[in-house]
């Protein structure tokens, strides 16, 4: 069963088989039994988009003995073939549901929205059931076993997930399937293995899958030979009259990794640059330029080309245009290659960081066997609002986003297996805020393509440094900062990062010593380097060039800590006006 839900989550890596081309009577065959499997899934999606299903939607088998007692099985068809449609379809909603919640946000404005710990826990369950989601869709208000909260609350809070999540699903719903693929059991095919004395292979491995008729199987002859088990997925290949297994195997870890944790920030130039300076793959960016360049070059001249058979329409030369230069099999051919490179470089890249240095291939058994040597989290930016923003104007918006969400699914397989947490921050202005402790201005200013420059007007900080590298290190500070989350809104970000760097400024220019070493979130510390610097007077000015203390030490300065809110009456009168003004 492949409903993800109310299960431990185990990591799933899919390998792809490619079967030989198929027989005229036995791709037909293959074909209408896809088709009448699609045809099911149909109905049932289309009957689930009702928000009283969505009860249904928490396990797999609710739906499916569902729809048996009410007799929405097809006459005729396999049993077992339904059932694993009505599963898919409760998997494709699941999906739906859940990339529009992601994609509206709606976790971080339901933290924005309501302050209290009590009501926030009780959103954030009631969107935990899709069938307290469906009960609110319906207008009703949930009851949470494990929250005890005021009805009045309560109705608040589902009246607001009503609104929201009404404006995120917006009357969309899945609703167009290609008849192109069905998933199977392992009781739905067997795998068999024929010896072909003499010939070349020597085997040939065959997935039997069931017919449609009882006790029928159709044999797919696999073009190599592979562990084929659990849940597999049959996809058509109509262009080459052939099918693909799609295989899931359990990702195996190599338990909880114990080194230092690393920060990355997602490149376009190269896959990452992690916090230490080091670029990984840096032949991506050649590689996505050129995908991007080569799409573009070719959507023009096909662009000339549909231009010309519309004009002429009909003619010889139109119809031989249509037929031997428009055509997409070469296209799609093209575009698998490019995405097949793209993968192999990120996926070096990102071994490099999950393995430790020089360990870039797995099947060489040069992956560390030392937990010491793996870092035990992996710190990325939270892009789940930033979807589709493209970092560079030479790579397009459509490879940016592909290249992202691969690498973001990767990297999860990857940690998974090396046994890393992945921990996503808040990854507003980390490429244009000083990394210096000390400093911290935050400018547009500041980068200048792939370079960092601090332009901080009011001290000699001239922090300079790769801006990549400079990110990944703001990043890094980010998982120990208090007040920035990851559902902080960058306008709030922005505020938070300027009040701080006001509050140093102020500091510097009383004179009452530089406001943190690096320490800065150990209160005590802080307090007493300050009584220092008021025994002695003022201080002169932090000597210059002192490189920032890279690595666990770096922090960004917590304004929480007592060594900062010392200011006058006066100066936090002077800096809510500012703020009023900005
Ligand atoms: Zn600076």
């Amino acid at each position: 069963m492949s409903h993800p839900y109310g299960m431990v989550v185990v990591m799933k890596r899919t390998v792809r088989l490619a079967t030989l081309p198929l027989n005229r009577r036995k791709y037909s065959e293959l074909l209408s039994l896809v088709a009448s499997y699609t045809e099911a899934k149909r109905s049932f999606v289309s009957r689930l988009r009702s928000p009283s299903m969505w009860a249904l939607l928490d396990r797999g088998e609710s739906f499916r003995d569902h729809a048996k007692a009410q007799g929405w099985y097809p006459a005729g068809a396999n049993v077992h073939l339904i059932d694993q449609a009505a599963f898919d379809a409760v998997d494709t909603c699941v999906r739906h549901i859940e990339s529009c919640l992601a994609q509206a946000d709606v976790k971080a404005r339901v933290w924005r929205r309501f302050a209290d710990e009590g009501t926030r826990h009780y959103a954030y369950a009631c969107l935990a059931r899709y069938g307290s989601i469906g009960e609110i869709m319906s207008g009703g208000v949930p009851a949470i076993p494990t929250v005890t909260l005021a009805e009045k609350t309560r109705v608040a809070v589902a009246s607001y997930l009503h609104r929201t999540i009404r404006s995120a699903i917006n009357r969309t719903w899945p609703s167009v399937f290609q008849a192109r693929s069905m998933a199977l059991d392992s009781t739905l095919y067997s795998v068999v293995e024929v010896e072909r004395p003499g010939r070349t292979p020597a085997y040939r491995q065959y997935v039997r899958v069931i017919g449609a008729t009882p006790r029928s199987r159709i044999a797919l002859p696999l073009a190599g030979r592979s562990r084929v088990s659990g849940n597999i997925r049959v996809v058509l290949d109509d262009d080459h009259k052939r099918a693909f297994v799609h295989v899931a195997y359990n990702a195996a870890s190599l338990g909880a990794a114990t080194g230092p944790p690393v920060a990355i920030d997602w490149g376009i130039t190269e896959v990452c640059t992690d916090d230490s300076g080091v670029h990984h793959g840096t032949s991506y960016g050649e590689a996505l330029v050129s995908m991007t360049e080569r799409r573009n070059t070719i959507s023009k001249a096909r662009g000339k080309l549909r231009a010309i058979t519309k004009k002429d329409a009909g003619s010889k030369r139109a119809r031989h245009i249509a037929r031997y230069n428009l055509g997409t099999k070469k296209q799609k051919a093209r575009l698998r290659r490019s995405k097949a490179q793209l993968r192999t470089i990120a996926g070096a890249a990102i071994k490099e960081v999950v393995y430790g240095e020089g360990n870039r291939t797995r099947s060489r058994g040069r992956v560390p066997r030392f937990a010491t040597q793996r870092p035990r989290s992996i710190i990325t930016e939270d892009l789940s609002h930033l979807r589709g923003k493209a970092k560079s104007k030479k790579v397009s918006r459509m490879c940016a986003s592909w290249a992202r969400t691969e690498n973001e699914e990767r990297i999860t397989v990857h940690a998974y297996v090396g046994g890393s947490d992945v921990k996503t921050v808040n990854a507003a202005y980390s490429s244009q805020t000083c990394p210096d402790p000390t400093c911290g201005y935050v400018s547009s200013n500041n980068r200048h393509g792939d370079t960092f420059h601090c332009r901080n007007p009011y001290w000699d900080c001239a922090w300079q440094g790769d801006a990549d590298h400079v990110a990944a290190m703001n990043i890094k500070a980010r998982i120990e900062d208090r007040e920035i989350s990851r559902f902080t809104a960058h306008t709030e970000v922005k505020k938070i990062l300027e009040k701080r760097f006001l509050r140093r400024k102020e500091s510097r220019t009383r004179g009452t010593g530089v406001p943190t070493d690096g320490t800065a979130s150990d209160g005590d510390r802080a307090c007493a380097a300050e009584g220092e610097a008021t025994a002695h007077g003022r201080t002169p000015s932090k000597p210059r060039g002192s490189v920032p203390v890279v690595g666990d030490s770096l922090r960004v300065v917590d304004s929480q800590s007592p060594g900062f809110v010392d200011m006058s009456g006066e100066t936090q009168r002077l800096e809510s006006e500012k703020k009023r003004n900005a």
